[in-house]
């Protein structure tokens, strides 16, 4: 590529300036501080950034004094041929707008500024042949498809619990899926090469997928029992441990029992944190009332930590009957009681839950702006008087 001339340098600087200050005067001239969600629209139409702020102008004013290349926002705004905005009522309904926004439009700057919200993690059971389990961090982790628990903190001692679970039902940890073959696999004509530097298998630990020697029910079954433990439906596998632990103890094999003695309390620890975690999840279950800018009061019908439905706040007797059937619709039998376990998040889900969770973790006195479905009835009462 030719090097820039000095006077090119100097006319492309001239025109940025230019571009900025038409962009920082449109602004000034036309937005509002009030909540509200922002795109910045690069040249050739892509978004390349999705923002939000409960004082949208003096968001937006604040890229123009930003210092580049020092500051995020300035490295922002100057790829910025045209900004548009929408107001909504509130910063939560902001915030929700924004994240909606993010997932369909994927803006370059927005991707990868997620690297920031590694803090939370979830076990993802993968699908495919022989799936593993693993601990995956922050947002976007549902991108990857698969079967999510969590969200939960503390991604480490997880993932030493889930090595365990994973031994203790012979699971792999590795990543050659492409290798996986289970014994009666029609088409195994030979058997595939032992896997260099893994040996699992030999020490009894993994079921061996990689080396053709288990049956694929017998795999299934095994992945069936990880995801029974945790949704807290069984504890086969610290049934086993503790077994191995007694007959170690009985053969005075006392330093291999203390190993499985290990190794059990982090599996315990791991049961119980997922039973916290099914009742965190449980609790977000809702309806959440958010006083809105110029009177825009909403009611957000929120289950299993997702907003469900978004109503303005009723009025007339029409719109409380109207808010009654969504709550039916939502918490009663059809919206409450799907087949689904009570720990396991949907891919499409995970972004939502941790943004809900979060929300509501840093501001615990919005819940008592919360109220049970069944006492919106209750509210309408009120209301009528
Ligand atoms: S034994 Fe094979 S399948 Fe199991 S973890 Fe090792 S490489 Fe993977």
């Amino acid at each position: 590529m030719p090097a820039l001339t000095a006077p090119k340098r100097k006319a492309d600087a001239a025109r940025l300036a230019e571009r900025l200050a038409h962009l920082r005067d449109v602004v000034r001239a036309s937005a509002t501080d009030r909540p509200g969600v922002y795109r910045m629209i690069g040249d050739g139409g892509e978004v390349v950034y999705v923002g939000k702020s409960k004082r949208l102008r003096t968001r937006l004013l604040s890229y123009f004094r930003a210092e580049f290349p020092k500051d995020k926002g300035a490295r922002i705004v100057r790829e910025a041929a045209t900004i548009e905005w929408s107001y909504v009522p509130s910063e939560f309904a902001a915030l929700l707008e924004e994240l909606r926004l993010i997932k369909r439009l994927r803006p370059r700057f927005n991707v990868a500024m997620k690297r920031d919200a590694r803090h939370y993690a979830f076990v993802r059971v993968a699908g495919g042949v022989a799936p593993r389990l693993t601990v995956v961090r922050g947002s976007g982790a549902g991108e990857r498809g698969g079967v999510f628990y969590g969200p939960f903190v503390g991604a480490e001692r997880v993932g030493d619990a889930l090595r365990e679970l994973g031994d203790a039902l012979g699971l792999r940890d590795c990543t050659f899926d492409s290798r996986m073959r289970f014994s009666d696999q029609p088409d195994l004509l030979v058997l595939p090469p032992r896997t260099p530097g893994c040996i699992r298998h030999e020490i009894g630990t993994c079921l061996g997928p990689c080396v053709a020697a288990v049956r694929a029910e017998v795999y299934d079954d095994r992945v069936r029992q990880a995801r029974a433990f945790l949704e807290g439906r069984d504890d086969e596998p610290m049934e086993r441990l503790r077994e191995a632990m007694q007959l170690a103890s009985d053969e005075m094999a006392y330093e291999r029992a203390a190993v499985l003695r290990d190794k059990l309390q982090r599996l315990e620890a791991l049961h119980e944190q997922f039973a916290r975690l099914r009742f965190a999840v449980e609790s977000l279950s809702f309806a959440y009332i958010v006083p809105g800018y110029e009177g825009e009061d909403r009611f957000y019908l929120v289950r299993r930590g997702v907003v469900r439905a978004e109503l303005p706040s009723p009025r007339t007797p029409d719109e409380w009957e109207g808010l009654r059937l969504e709550c039916g619709r939502i918490f009663g039998t059809e919206g409450a009681r799907t087949p689904r376990a009570v720990s396991t998040v949907p891919a499409h889900e995970v972004d939502e839950l941790l943004l809900v969770s979060s929300w509501f973790s840093v501001r615990p006195a919005e819940l008592q702006a919360t109220v049970s479905a069944d006492a919106v009835g209750t509210l309408w009462a009120q209301d009528d008087r």
